[in-house]
């Protein structure tokens, strides 16, 4: 790993290391770990794959294993090699390294082609000319029992034979599949021999067209983990119930070696978030956001454009845990996780979004004063910045008042309060312009209460503020949550998860900031003072800052966590 994950190490075993603990114990695995992370290159990763890519990874660095990268490429017309290529790159920005195991389902194809040809050979499966249509028809119900294929019980040469002639690509797309020959009675549907090979005449993005038939998934999945010497393959719970056709698949092949160890956790599901690469896929085409690494997009190029780490995500995973049953995961608990981290590590800046003029009548005109501020308090050892300081200053709109209420501790006429790193400052006047809109704030300072001087000054309130003539201005995008209520995949039948889409989950706004954050690059963090964590945006140019929101400074976790 990269970076040190900012949490303590938990004490306690979760149900996975335990499992691997006594497998250790027994040698049932011959005292090895061996993971993998099999996505399928349809997509960009999200938040629930990094979860994974923690957990398996995670799980090799804990008890000295190994994980594998592997892309489970079984279907020619959904993958791509942008997808293979941005997999990768998340995976690397975790801080996760897979070293020289990157494998691809595609490089077994001709293994897994001569498992079928055994299990053929074995009469354990056979050539069905029954359409998609007819074979779901003769699959019944989980009540009822379903009906067997015309094709069953067909002989062993005539199978080879078909199944031959369809890997050279005598037969069209639909005409014929290769099926398992296990039990159309049994209570479990994936039993009801299943099918193991299409035929799809497709373009492959590694194997080009040397193949016009393709393995499905539940046909390649195991058999690749068994290839990979995978001791535990750990996946989500939707596959328990394919779990007895793998290990029929590893049992019916006669496999000399160890066999992989299926265990299933649940999912990791988040609120006001969809998770469903499918979903995601459509908002990207519809172009309902900028692309999959739009900053309010859950994928993991998303979440680094919006300025996560792959620390706080690390620390996520973590403190989310794994469990065995369906969860849904509040989304303030990542947004916690952010704040955490950056609170430590992020540079402090100053800026001003929304501002108003603010005058200092007794500062000699033409002054400029250079203060000194903490550059981060958690980290004293960085040091300071200098920001320069005169009469014309901005503050923000919201923390002037003209009639304010009790317990208002910014700024309102005869008040008196901090400006941050600087001086005591009280209120004289306003001006207005024609629309009645403030358009100055007049005020006198004291000089004796220069920060870092003792004065016996005190005041409630410290503002923050920027110097117009020294600040830069930027482009600030300000993020909401994509969608405005917690569950936007429950829709009723008929009704579509975009309706749920947050209108104002962006806007734009200039903002001015102090002038040295002006040599970053992308991907540099700041807390802006009293408002929130930022990042520099890849848009940004000499000249034109562009800021993403990562999350406002308020956490409402830390309630939620103390109310609990
Ligand atoms: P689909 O198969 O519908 O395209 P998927 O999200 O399952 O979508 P995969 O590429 O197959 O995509 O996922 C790769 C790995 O990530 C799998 O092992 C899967 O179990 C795991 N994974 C996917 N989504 C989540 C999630 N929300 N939480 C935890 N793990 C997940
Ligand atoms: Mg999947």
């Amino acid at each position: 790993m990269k970076e040190n994950t900012p949490t303590e190490p938990k004490a306690s075993l979760n149900f996975l290391e335990q499992i691997i603990t006594n497998d250790l114990a027994s040698k049932s695995t011959g005292g090895k770990v061996h993971t993998r992370f099999p996505p399928e290159p349809n997509g960009y990763l999200h938040i629930g794959h990094a979860k994974s890519i923690c957990l398996n990874f995670g799980l090799a660095q804990k008890f000295n294993g190994k994980c594998n990268l592997r892309f489970d490429d079984t279907n020619p017309t959904r993958e791509e090699q942008e997808y293979v290529d941005s997999i990768k790159e998340d995976v690397r920005w975790l801080g996760f390294d897979w070293e020289d195991r990157e494998y691809f389902a595609s490089d077994y194809f001709e293994q897994l082609y001569e498992f079928a040809v055994y299990l053929v050979k074995k009469g354990k499966a056979y050539v069905c000319a029954m359409t998609a249509e007819e074979i779901s028809a003769h699959r019944g119900t989980p009540a009822i029992p379903g009906k067997e294929s015309p094709w069953r019980n067909r002989g062993v040469e005539e199978n080879l034979d078909l199944l031959d002639r369809m890997r050279k690509g005598e037969f069209p797309d639909g005409s014929h599949v290769l099926r398992a020959k296990i039990d159309m009675g049994s209570p479990n549907m994936h039993m009801r021999d299943p099918v193991m090979y299409r035929i799809m005449h497709a373009h492959h993005h590694r194997t080009g067209d040397n193949w016009c038939i393709y393995p499905m998934y539940d046909w390649a999945h195991g058999q690749s983990d068994y290839i990979e010497g995978i001791t535990h393959s750990i996946c989500t719970l939707e596959f328990e119930v394919h779990r007895p056709l793998y290990e029929w698949f590893l049992n019916a092949l006669d496999l000399p070696h160890l066999k992989p160890r299926q265990i299933e956790f649940a999912r990791l599901n988040l609120t006001y978030t969809v998770m469903s690469k499918r979903k995601l896929l459509s908002l990207v085409q519809d172009k309902q956001v900028k692309g999959w690494d739009d900053p309010r997009m859950p994928t993991i190029s998303g979440l680094r454009r919006r300025g996560y780490t792959p620390a706080s995500i690390r620390m996520f995973a973590d403190r989310v845990g794994v469990a065995k049953r369906e969860n849904v995961i509040e989304v303030g608990l990542l947004e916690h996780c952010i704040r955490e981290d950056l609170n430590k590590n992020a540079p402090r800046a100053m800026a001003v979004l929304n501002p108003v003029k603010l005058i200092i009548d007794n500062y000699p005109e033409g002054q400029v004063e250079e203060m000194p501020a903490v550059i981060n308090p958690e980290l004293p050892e960085n040091g300071t910045r200098m920001v320069p300081f005169s009469r014309t200053l901005y503050i923000e709109r919201e923390d002037f008042m003209e009639n304010p209420p009790k317990k208002f501790f910014r700024l309102a006429p005869g008040a008196e309060v901090r400006l941050k790193y600087a001086y005591i400052i009280r209120c004289e006047h306003v001006v207005k312009d024609a629309d009645g809109e403030i358009s100055e704030i007049h005020c006198t300072y004291f000089p004796e209460t220069r920060s870092g001087l003792p004065s016996d000054k005190k005041v409630k309130g410290t503002l923050h503020w920027v110097c117009p003539e020294h600040a830069l201005e930027a482009e600030v995008r300000i993020y909401d949550r994509l969608f405005s209520v917690p569950e936007p995949e429950e829709v009723e039948d008929g009704q579509d998860f975009r309706m749920h889409l947050n209108p104002d989950s962006l806007k734009v706004v200039k903002a001015w900031v102090e002038p040295y954050v002006g040599d970053a690059t992308a991907g540099q963090h700041y807390q802006f003072e009293r408002n929130g964590y930022y990042v520099i945006d890849p848009d940004s140019k000499t000249g034109h800052l562009v800021f993403n929101r990562t999350v406002p400074l308020r956490d409402s976790w830390t309630k939620v966590e103390k109310n609990k």
